[in-house]
């Protein structure tokens, strides 16, 4: 079946009686001569985590790039809980949390001391910053590392507080870009259990970027991008039915023509 073929409008929010967290329509972006996003729209909905899942190149970095404004382009449009990132950056960007590839901790400072001043930047009271820090770190299980030094910290040890960085000030919308690059398996573990209970249990609208298949669940809605379009969306089990492969493993080779990545 040709990709074409399984492309698909994003879910028609109307039934959900809100409008997506997150709308992307017929956005496009290029470096120089190289166009490394094609027409993509998409959306992200309260509630559901929505995978975005593409091989290596497929756009996914460049994408999450505009959605956070690192990037602009004028060809088309980024709304976030409602304010196009265009017209009204602040507000787009204040319903946003973002977990970056990169460690972007500083490590000669304290767990505390990072969180802290995150919330400054976002314009956080102290007393409310203290009390919201302190309930995240229980969340996260590291209530007991709030004074060490983050070079001290495992690398999951410091994506945890990166995630919990992100949630400070309860965003709409929480971007993560491949998060579990180079975890363990536990924290991987946990990365995907948090998430998927930020959604179900906060009403979060969760975008977030992989290349690996075994991180998206069935209950999650899914993105295909590949070669800076999107070949599918919609629910997990829908794209993987239209697709006409036996699960999304193959689904995925199939709309991608590539191979997914190896289970680490
Ligand atoms: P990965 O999973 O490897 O991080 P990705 O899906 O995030 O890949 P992008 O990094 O967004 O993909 O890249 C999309 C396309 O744009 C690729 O063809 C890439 O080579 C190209 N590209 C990315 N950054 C640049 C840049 N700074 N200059 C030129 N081309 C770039």
């Amino acid at each position: 079946m040709d990709a074409a073929e399984n492309r698909s409008e994003p879910r028609e929010e109307a039934a959900a009686g809100a409008a997506p967290t997150l709308q992307v329509r017929d956005l496009s972006y290029s470096y120089g001569k190289a166009k490394a996003l094609d027409g993509v729209s998409l959306s992200a909905r309260a509630g559901r985590v929505t995978a975005l899942l593409g091989p290596n190149g497929a756009g996914k970095t460049t994408l999450f790039s505009l959605i956070t404004g690192l990037f602009d382009s004028r060809r088309g449009e980024i709304v976030i809980a409602g304010h196009p990132i265009r017209r009204a950056r602040s507000k787009a960007l204040a319903a946003m949390g973002i977990v970056f590839q990169a460690q972007t901790l500083d490590i000669d400072l304290t767990v505390d001391q990072n969180l802290r001043y995150f919330a400054a930047l976002r314009g956080l009271p102290g007393r409310h910053a203290r009390d919201r820090i302190a309930a995240l770190l229980a969340e996260i299980g590291l209530a007991d590392k709030a004074k060490a030094k983050v070079r001290t910290l495992s690398g999951g040890q410091r994506r945890r507080v990166e995630v919990a960085r992100a949630l400070l000030d309860r965003p709409a919308l929480l971007l993560l870009d491949e998060p579990s690059t180079g975890l363990d398996i536990a924290t991987r573990r946990w990365l995907t259990t948090h998430i998927h209970s930020l959604a179900r249990d906060h009403g979060m609208a969760v975008l977030m970027a992989t290349h690996l298949v075994d991180e998206v669940l069935a209950e999650d809605d899914l993105i295909v991008l590949d070669k800076g379009s999107v070949v599918a969306s919609g629910p997990v089990g829908e794209v993987v039915l239209r697709s006409g492969a036996a699960d999304l493993d193959a689904a995925f080779t199939r709309l991608t023509a590539g191979k997914p990545e190896a289970k680490p």
